[in-house]
């Protein structure tokens, strides 16, 4: 199973999205619907013999650091790898400024690292501070002279004032740094950054560059190349092999561990009591499992969706007309990849691409669904 273990609430940076959202946003009107644990530690306070044992149930287990940001408690990394060894998958997310700092013993243990970039210097700089992009890109060669072998997941986030996916992507694809990339829509997060006209104008330019993006995928397809799009990936693989639930996987095939050992259904419902799943003494097979409710349980969509994110899904901060524009960029997403499908099939068919060039392990951190 999949356990992100948040190791600190810290972070390095004071990215537009995320640090600057949540000072404007306090009050979000979230204290009505849920009930929030305030004794939750900023560091973690987790005993690690607990989590071993915890995780001795699991006969896969896979956890990824998360934060905050991760690397800033770099000595409870070692400490946990240290003391799991090898049993367990050692994956991350981090925002990448800090990479130099783990030594390469630990870091080449890693299977995956997730890194946040949202495209070229300009952008990721306007977004996540001056010198990020110089900074990290420093960091990922570093890494890879040092001998990292795992897959390095470029980890963006499209904001609403910028839709031009394809071009972004592109961008990084051109790094030749990163094995994959994953995008997420910053939507439906808090509940004060929508406005109507901008977010339509927004999804109509998104949708645009996202069927330029999946052409160019589809090109690359028909070249023998199926570039690790995750979107694309996910949805392909829901239209071509079935599968039911969150693409996330979150409060079913995976669940994070708080500060202070506590499970909940996933990172980001860190001190929401109404996401507990259990503790470190927990019996695995006994975690409260979480599915997606309305307006998702009755969405035609829902099976190749699988419901975009579990805490929006509760949370609703956006309004219905919100929401649905939301949900237009994934019939979008759905409709572009379903419609390349004969082309695919007709690739494999001629053998220019095999039917595993798509395989992906699932739940380690993209999300699949922007
Ligand atoms: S398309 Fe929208 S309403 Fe439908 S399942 Fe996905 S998130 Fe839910
Ligand atoms: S999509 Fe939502 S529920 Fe899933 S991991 Fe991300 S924030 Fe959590």
């Amino acid at each position: 199973m999949y356990w992100h273990l948040i190791l600190t609430e810290k972070c390095n940076s004071e990215c537009k999205y995320c640090y600057e959202k949540s000072l404007k946003e306090f009050d979000n009107g979230l204290q009505e619907k849920f009930e929030f644990d305030f004794n939750i530690p900023c560091e973690s306070k987790i005993n690690i013999k607990k989590l071993k044992n915890f995780l001795k149930q699991d006969k896969n287990p896979v956890l990824i650091f998360y934060g905050g940001e991760p690397l800033l408690n770099i000595s409870k990394i070692i400490k946990i790898i240290n003391s799991l060894g090898k049993g367990v998958k050692y994956c991350m997310q981090t925002n990448g400024k800090l990479l130099d700092k783990l030594p390469k013993k630990y870091m080449n243990q890693f299977s995956k690292i997730l890194i946040s970039i949202d495209g070229d210097k300009e952008r990721t700089d306007f977004n996540r501070g001056k010198a990020t992009y110089e900074k990290v890109i420093q960091n990922i060669k570093l890494i890879g002279k040092n001998g990292f072998k795992g897959e390095l997941v470029a980890r963006m986030t499209i904001s609403q004032e910028f839709p031009d996916l394809y071009q972004q992507v592109k961008n990084i694809l051109k790094l030749n740094l990163f094995d994959s990339i994953h995008w997420q829509i910053d939507a439906g997060f808090y509940k004060n950054d929508f406005n109507k006209k901008g977010f339509s104008r927004f999804v109509e330019k998104y949708n645009q560059s996202l069927t330029k993006l999946a052409g160019f995928w589809i090109n690359n397809i028909k070249k023998g190349n199926v570039l690790k799009i995750y979107p694309f990936l996910g949805i392909y693989d829901r239209l071509t092999q079935g599968g039911t639930g969150l693409q996330c996987g979150a409060g079913d095939k995976g669940y994070a561990i708080t500060t202070n050992g506590i499970i909940t259904a996933c990172p980001i419902m860190n001190n929401i009591k109404n996401f507990y799943a259990g503790d470190l003494n927990s019996n695995l097979n006994q975690l409260k499992k979480f599915k997606i409710i309305e307006p998702c349980e009755s969405c035609k969509y829902l099976q190749v969706c699988g419901g975009r994110c579990l805490y929006s899904n509760y949370a609703k901060l956006w309004p219905k007309q919100g929401k649905d524009l939301i949900c237009k960029t994934i019939r979008h997403l759905i409709h572009e990849i379903q419609k390349h499908l004969p082309e695919i099939k007709n690739c494999l068919n001629k053998k220019i691409i095999k039917k595993q060039d798509f395989e992906f392990e699932k739940y380690f951190g993209p999300e699949i669904i922007p």
